[in-house]
């Protein structure tokens, strides 16, 4: 089985939330002045919104009850991992931060990114944007971030006080380690960042409608109860601001739902920036009406936007590196260049639309920084 992606609903909903999460969190008493405040930002990658009623997921409710739960976040436009972790730490759409995809090309830099070969540590594609952690630091407060994506860049000139480098292989314990370790220093950091690679990871492999994904969810369900254990044991349960959320959701995919660009456009006219399930297309010189209308009316569950053309709800037209053609797959079904070489499930993945959850403890006497 597999699963992919589609994109639907692109609305300002998680701003929408992030402005309750503060009106709620502002009405309280503060008792801690603001350089006393301190906030860890937790992204589970890919945590759909339903995981947490699949199985026992006792952590997970322990939060919800010590604090505010919301019944869904809404990804930007597109639903991928690197453009809605960024979203998280600036507050805006790809179009206004940059990371418009996780395999970009930016014709006037006229350079590639590309998550797969992690070419990614180009100062350039993140410098539309200030990150909520060199904000942080110009308020004179310090930062840490453990493998949070973009935190390992060098961004207008600075990193986060405290970061590690991209592993993927490193530990979620080694992650928190890490996290407690900064929150405790003499002089601690007031704005923590922790990413995790599941339950995205493991959706991919297993399909996100899969029974096996039960256990893939209990597993994170008790990493967290790993994080509570130790936030308690060193003492920054009761003062710290803990928000638990997710970059985007899943959706079942299926072989049968392919569309194979192969069968439509002749690939010496266009180079393909990106894939799938928005299928990001680069017509050569010369060659941007045959692309387009080949592709136009191609198939039933494909629809294909000129980029001046794409809807302004996305937020998704105004930076230079959108692509002059983009094709946009139905929930459920998947773009491939062409089947027979590319049916894997890293192409045939991911990420949808219907949003993941986001989760805050927050302690009855503090304030909260939500952005
Ligand atoms: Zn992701």
């Amino acid at each position: 089985m597999l699963n992919c992606s589609s994109p639907l609903k692109m609305t300002s909903r998680l701003l929408w939330v992030a402005f309750k999460l503060a009106a709620l969190t502002l009405s309280v008493t503060l008792s801690l002045q603001p350089e006393q405040q301190k906030v860890l930002l937790v992204s589970f990658d890919g945590f759909r919104w339903d995981y947490l009623y699949r199985v026992p997921t006792p952590h997970f409710h322990y939060v919800m009850k010590s604090g505010v739960h919301v019944k869904q976040v809404t990804n930007i436009f597109i639903t991928k991992t690197y453009p809605n972790h960024y979203t998280l730490v600036t507050g805006l759409f790809a179009e206004n931060h940059g990371i418009v995809a996780n395999d970009m090309f930016d014709p006037i830099l006229n350079k590639s990114f590309s998550l797969e070969d992690m070419n990614i540590y180009d100062s350039e594609f993140w410098e539309d944007a200030i990150p909520i952690w060199i904000t942080n630091q110009r308020a004179g407060r310090a930062s840490g971030a453990a493998m949070w994506p973009g935190s390992d860049v060098k961004i207008h000139e600075s990193f986060p006080t405290h970061y590690m480098l991209y592993n993927e292989s490193v530990s979620f314990e080694d992650r928190v380690a890490k996290i407690i370790e900064w929150f405790t220093a003499k002089e601690p950091i007031h704005l923590g960042l922790l990413y995790w690679e599941d339950p995205d990871d493991m959706g991919h492999r297993l399909g996100p409608d899969s029974p096996l994904m039960g256990p893939v969810i209990s597993d994170i369900d008790n990493k967290l109860g790993y994080l509570i254990q130790r936030l308690k044991e060193a003492k920054l349960w009761d003062t710290l601001n803990l928000i638990i959320t997710s970059d985007h959701g899943m959706t079942q995919c299926s072989e049968e739902k392919v569309i194979e660009l192969d069968q439509y456009l002749d690939k010496d006219h266009y180079i393909l920036i990106d894939q799938s399930p928005v299928a990001a297309i680069l017509p050569k010189e010369g060659k941007f009406d045959e692309v387009y209308e080949a592709l136009a009316h191609a198939h039933p569950n494909l629809t294909v936007y000129k980029k001046e053309e794409i809807p302004e709800r996305w937020h998704y037209k105004y930076n230079n590196r959108i692509q002059p053609i983009i094709a946009v797959a139905d929930e459920g079904w998947s773009i491939l260049q062409n089947k027979s070489a590319d049916f894997m499930c890293e192409y045939v993945t991911v990420v949808s639309s219907h949003s993941a959850s986001l989760f805050a403890k927050v302690d009855a006497m503090d304030n909260t920084v939500v952005y």
